[in-house]
């Protein structure tokens, strides 16, 4: 396994990590691998061409690439599980690579701490270190 980092190292943080602590949070290089969203809320009368039905809460939209994915939120799945706070429009996003998505905010800090999905505990760690996995 060969891995190669293009471009300048990046300066270290202001606050050091301690290189005793164990390998349970994910680093900075890890969480920003993650897709990115950027959420944009929904009145309930403007169509729309998925097939979510009845209230909408909004859709969310990936960041940072040319052909973003777009995932269209029920009102339900609009909120994030860390704070319980609805999405407003316009919040960033993060989306696990399990699918559960939350506040960019709330999970890269949990994400800092634990490497793992908050909700099903999936480890964000291994999956990167495997590649993709189609479901
Ligand atoms: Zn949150
Ligand atoms: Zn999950």
């Amino acid at each position: 396994m060969l891995m190669f980092f293009l471009g300048p190292i990046p300066s270290s943080p202001p606050f050091s990590c301690s290189p005793l602590s164990k390998q349970e949070g994910a680093t900075k290089e890890d969480i920003e691998q993650l897709s990115k969203f950027k959420f944009r809320r929904i009145a309930n009368n403007e169509k729309l061409a998925g097939d979510v039905q009845g209230p909408f809460g909004g859709i969310m939209t990936e960041c940072g690439t040319d052909s973003p994915i777009e995932h269209v939120l029920s009102d339900e799945d609009a909120e994030c599980c860390i704070c319980l706070c609805a999405y407003d429009d316009g919040v960033e996003l993060r989306e696990l690579p399990c699918g559960h998505h939350f506040h960019c905010t709330c999970v890269d800090k949990w994400l800092f701490i634990n490497a793992t999905c908050p909700l099903c505990k999936y480890n964000i760690l291994k999956s990167s270190s495997h590649g993709q996995e189609e479901a």
